[in-house]
């Protein structure tokens, strides 16, 4: 009767609807759900033997949400004509409005986990029973890409459990566990996996009532709202400055979560719900929303799924993996490939430092447990996988091996030969180089269609990406294979082309040599700093140099110099690397000084000589006019990468933006910055910021020419 749900009743009159999208893994929104679950209400509100209605899942979760892959249109219709993406986006809302008011009672019985729209289904029933299934979530994560709960999430959930306990959970996108759920009184009872559907069905035979709390006469918010209402009033100041630090007012959407919440719960439900859409509709119109979902969800999401993967290669499993250099890198890859189930020989120069590099599994691994995230057999297991050693004959049989020693082509090229000669012909080596060219560290393999870049960041253990490097002669089937081993640890691969600092290396390396570009000419440092954090750059370009050192941008550079020979350019901001290093003696962070003073005793600061050394210029830009050259230089560099054929898909220039270096997620990543800007205008401020700073700022003839025919990176 319904596509993607199945009605039953029984003798009871008790109508059980059982949302089941053939077509999917997991239950999501989409427009012939929403049509279904339309008319499925109306036909319980108008049938006389119906008592009452259970809403559960034939899937191993209740319902994840909108479908967000078939949002482009509704992002097209906001910005064209708002009072018709108002209606379009209000009428789920209005579904469920009409389920709750309809006068027959609905009861949810919610199997797994249930996010946003899902979650919204369950709060709009009069009754809500949780399985207490181990991996299921309750959550409204919607703020993550940059919208709000839109079908009456903002108002229900504070009526339900309080303003001051919703406001964390909508505003950080946080889910919780069944248990916790019930704690808060988002359900109304727990359950053993199995018996929700039970529960539900004698909650709706014993004690069915089919008006909302919020319906009832007299009701009140729990712990109150208005702003007359102390309480209510003090929450709204304390989230708004806590909003204000952690967004910087990049992000629309806590702030439009927090007036609608305000807003609407001082209003009847039916004023509360247009309130909330309204907001949500202003949300779908802005371009914060269409960047976030574009990359961190869609392309993201393709890229996991490895929708680029070479096709007709078979899939390679690893189940031995070889790691060369036990140091900070390689002991990060060693921790995520044996949680990953691969057996991984860890291999350095002494059985100490092999040793050292598994520790740093154990503690992670210790702290796990201290946290109850895993069982002790669980963690001893992943352990005992991983096998320090310094022998080479140890690598037999790995499917893979990847090399992090020291950043040095002699060591690199005399690790390759001794691994490969005890590999199998058909096994991949890569390397973690962070600037070294792929094609020229091949050049020591005996097969460089099997050698491959696999880029990590630090922390391995959190950052999610990995760029894959093709070097010139790396054949299809590595690529494959690489992006299989990506996969299985969980990581985010975009594949990138070789050239020098790849792709994210060199964008960021732009971005700091900006920023120190700056200081040499005379712009305050903080200034520098904050503009940066301002824009939505998690940590500033001074401090981050401190951070990777001073003393390795000098190194890269040197090595840059006598590889280009004649042909080298000093890069902007070079010389203020080289004064610190050779003259001052301030090379980062590790060595205690940088541009920044460590005091053991208090948080870091500028180092006052600073001043001495770059005397503050009279005239001072603006943090705005800061924030902008930071961004519109990284956004440029991406576009010589893109023409260059350093990244061959725009997506891939986004999500590694982001997710590499921490471009602003707001932006949707360093390409959808220049849609969003409108090509023709950035080419524009570029050629104007040239005349100021220099012709690094110079759209090249590709980009004036793209420009020109309004051609943008992305076409949604
Ligand atoms: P590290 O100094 O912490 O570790 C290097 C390890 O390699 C040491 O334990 C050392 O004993 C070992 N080693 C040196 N020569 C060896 C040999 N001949 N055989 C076996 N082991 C040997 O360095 P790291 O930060 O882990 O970096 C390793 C590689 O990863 C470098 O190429 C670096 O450029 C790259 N990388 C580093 C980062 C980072 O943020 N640190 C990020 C991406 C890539």
């Amino acid at each position: 009767m319904f596509e993607t749900i199945d009605y039953q009743q029984d003798a009871e009159g008790i109508v059980t609807l059982t949302i089941d999208l053939k077509d999917r893994s997991m239950n999501v929104l989409t427009p012939q759900f929403t049509r279904d679950l339309a008319q499925a209400i109306e036909r319980i509100a108008g049938d006389d033997g119906v008592r009452g209605a259970i809403i559960t899942s034939a899937k191993d979760s209740f319902l994840a949400g909108a479908d967000l892959k078939g949002f482009d249109a509704l992002f097209a219709l906001a910005r064209e004509d708002a009072p018709a993406a108002y209606a379009q986006a209000r009428s789920f809302s209005l579904i469920l409005r009409r389920m709750e008011t309809c006068g027959k009672p609905f009861a949810a019985a919610i199997n797994g986990t249930a996010l946003g729209g899902g979650l919204e289904i369950c709060l709009a029933c009069h009754y809500r029973v949780a399985a207490n299934a181990p991996k299921a979530v309750l959550g409204l994560p919607e703020v993550q890409v940059g919208l709000l709960p839109g079908a009456g999430g903002t108002q229900r959930l504070p009526r339900l459990i309080g303003i001051e306990p919703s406001l964390p959970l909508m505003l950080q996108g946080k889910h919780v566990a069944p248990a916790k759920a019930g704690e808060l009184g988002i359900v109304h009872r727990v359950v053993e996996p199995g018996e929700e559907v039970a529960a539900a069905r004698q909650w709706l035979l014993e004690s069915p009532d089919a008006e909302q709390p919020w319906d009832k006469k007299g009701f009140k918010v729990p712990g109150g709202a208005g702003a007359m209402h102390p309480k209510a009033a003090q929450t709204f100041m304390v989230g708004a400055a806590m909003v204000a630090k952690e967004t910087r007012h990049n992000y629309p959407a806590p702030i439009a979560i927090m007036a609608s919440v305000f807003e609407g719960t001082i209003v009847p439900m039916d004023t509360a719900l247009k309130i909330e859409s309204r907001y949500f509709t202003k949300l779908l119109a802005d371009p914060v929303a269409n960047n976030m979902v574009r990359t961190l969800f869609v392309n993201k999401q393709k890229a996991d799924k490895l929708a680029y993967r070479p096709a007709d290669v078979p899939k390679l499993k690893v189940q031995k993996l070889g790691i060369l250099g036990a140091g900070m890198m390689g002991a990060g890859i060693a921790y995520v490939s044996a949680m990953a189930g691969q057996q991984v020989v860890l291999l350095d120069t002494s059985i100490e430092a092999a040793d050292k590099g598994k520790g740093y599994s154990e503690k992670l691994l210790a702290k796990a447990l201290d946290r109850g995230k895993l069982s002790r057999e669980k963690a001893d297991a992943i352990l005992a996988r991983i096998h320090p050693t310094t022998n080479y004959d140890d690598l037999a049989g790995c499917e893979l091996v990847i090399e992090a020693v020291f950043e040095n082509r002699e060591i690199k090229a005399e690790v390759t030969a001794r691994a490969e000669a005890v590999l199998a012909e058909d096994a991949i080596f890569a390397s973690n180089t962070s600037t070294l060219p792929i094609t020229g560290l091949a050049e020591a393999s005996r097969r460089p269609e099997r050698f491959i870049g696999l880029h990590f960041f630090s922390p391995v253990d959190k950052m999610p990406l990995v760029e894959v490097i093709v070097g010139e002669k790396t054949a299809e089937a590595t690529i494959a294979q690489a992006l299989d081993y990506v996969a299985a640890i969980r990581k985010t691969p975009i594949v990138v082309n070789d050239s020098r600092g790849f792709y994210t290396s060199r964008v960021f390396g732009i971005f700091t040599n900006e920023g120190i570009a700056m200081l040499a000419e005379g712009v305050n440092p903080a200034l520098i700093e904050n503009a940066a954090k301002f824009a939505g750059m998690p940590v500033g370009p001074l401090a981050v140099t401190d951070e990777v050192t001073l003393e390795l941008g000098w190194k890269v550079a040197e090595q840059t110099r006598a590889d280009l020979g004649e042909k080298y350019e000093p890069q902007a901001g070079e010389s203020v690397i080289r004064k610190f290093v050779e003259a001052l003696d301030r090379k980062g962070k590790r060595y205690g000084k940088g541009f920044y003073d460590y005091p053991a005793d208090g948080p870091k600061q500028l180092w006052p000589g600073l001043a001495e050394v770059y005397p503050l210029a009279e005239e001072q830009p603006d943090a705005e006019y800061v924030a902008k050259r930071l961004l519109y230089i990284q956004a440029l560099e991406t576009t010589r990468c893109m023409e260059e054929g350093v990244i061959t898909r725009a997506e891939d220039g986004d999500i590694g933006s982001i997710f590499g270096w921490g471009f602003p997620p707001h932006t949707g990543g360093t390409l959808s910055f220049i849609d969003t800007i409108g090509i023709k205008k950035f080419v524009k401020e570029c050629e104007r910021m040239a005349r100021r700073h220099g012709k690094r700022f110079r759209p090249s003839k590709w980009l004036k020419e793209r420009a020109k025919r309004g051609e943008p990176f992305h076409s949604q």
